[in-house]
């Protein structure tokens, strides 16, 4: 399965697009973006050498004597792997424990999240059995990251040009393993829960803040033309399938808005009444289960974007790029 974004990342996303993130939320959702295309570069190696037999998690919580996230868990019949994917770039040393980027001191520890959690895995690994074994590794993935550190090093670094190696190597042990894969999946699901984080809540003060209206799904800019099959974009002349980017902005709310059901007035409000009553009521019945009908109709919100909830659809209207 592909990696999805948290529901966290999706809802800075769409705040941002609606200009409603102070530099606080800015920062966070630079942050977690660079986070996940380090775990999606960490999934493309795994996906082009992983083995046979292998199972993949790809941001599992687990709870095991305390609750830890893990970027990516192999299941192997060699054991289980515990991958870190940090994209990192710039010069680093490590050296006496301590961090220091370009020079400067870091007042974090970057292994402390993988020894965290491989406290969590080894102690989920002797409830299951005697004999499985977790090994953790920090994968830093990206190619503009220079590592300078002492060779006794607590856990596992394995860098970007060794990733293909590190693989391989689970491999070969997995190849001699004899743990039985689907046994010991059915034991690890057992301690795998939801994110147990509640993601942030756009409140009345920051909804009254953001962007209202249809936005392009080329430029991103607002006071777009919503015509009867297409949306047009004054600035990029991008056109989108109007039925398609009305289910986009749909599923912009509904990230924005994970905390309420869809009701018609709402989505109305949050698109600046650019779109008829009557062709949203028709998309919402078309699209989402109806909670409760009635003036005051309930439908349920996916808590997706677009994409992760329709993204595998194809619509009459395609989209038109700019010319
Ligand atoms: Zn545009």
């Amino acid at each position: 399965m592909k990696r999805k974004k948290t529901l966290e990342h999706q809802w800075l996303e769409v705040g941002g697009r609606r200009r409603g993130l102070d530099g606080r939320g800015a920062g966070e959702l630079k942050r977690l973006q660079r986070g996940f295309e380090g775990e999606v570069e960490m999934d493309r190696f795994v996906e082009a050498y992983g083995g046979n037999g292998w199972q993949v998690y790809r941001d599992v919580w687990l709870d095991c004597g305390g609750i830890t996230q893990i970027d990516i868990m192999i299941v192997t019949a060699g054991g289980i792997y515990v991958c870190d994917a940090k994209n990192y770039s710039g010069d680093y040393v490590y050296a006496d424990g301590r961090w220091y980027a370009g020079g400067r001191l870091l007042n974090r520890d970057i292994f402390v999240q993988l020894k965290r959690s491989m406290e969590k895995v080894n102690d989920m690994c002797t409830r299951i059995g005697p004999d499985i074994r977790a090994e953790g590794a920090v994968v830093f993935v990206n190619e503009h990251f220079e590592l300078e550190m002492e060779s006794s090093v607590f856990e596992r670094v394995v860098m970007r040009n060794r990733i293909r190696k590190y693989l391989v190597e689970i491999d070969t042990a997995a190849v001699a393993g004899r743990l039985h894969v689907d046994r010991l999946c059915r034991a690890v699901e057992t301690y795998m829960i939801e994110n147990p984080y509640k993601p942030p809540v756009c409140d009345a003060g920051m909804y009254s803040l953001l962007a209202k209206g249809v936005n392009c799904v080329g430029c991103g800019s607002y006071g777009v033309g919503v015509g009867y099959r297409f949306i047009h974009c004054q600035n990029c002349r991008m056109k989108e399938g109007k039925e398609k980017g009305i289910l986009r902005m749909i599923c912009e709310y509904g990230v924005l808005m994970h905390h309420k059901d869809l009701i018609l007035h709402d989505i109305y409000e949050f698109l600046g009444g650019e779109v008829e009553k009557r062709y949203l009521k028709t998309i919402l019945g078309k699209y989402f289960k109806v909670l409760s009908r009635g003036k005051y109709a309930k439908y349920s919100n996916p808590r997706q974007i677009f994409d992760y909830s329709f993204g595998h659809l194809s619509f009459f209207y395609k989209d038109v790029a700019a010319r």
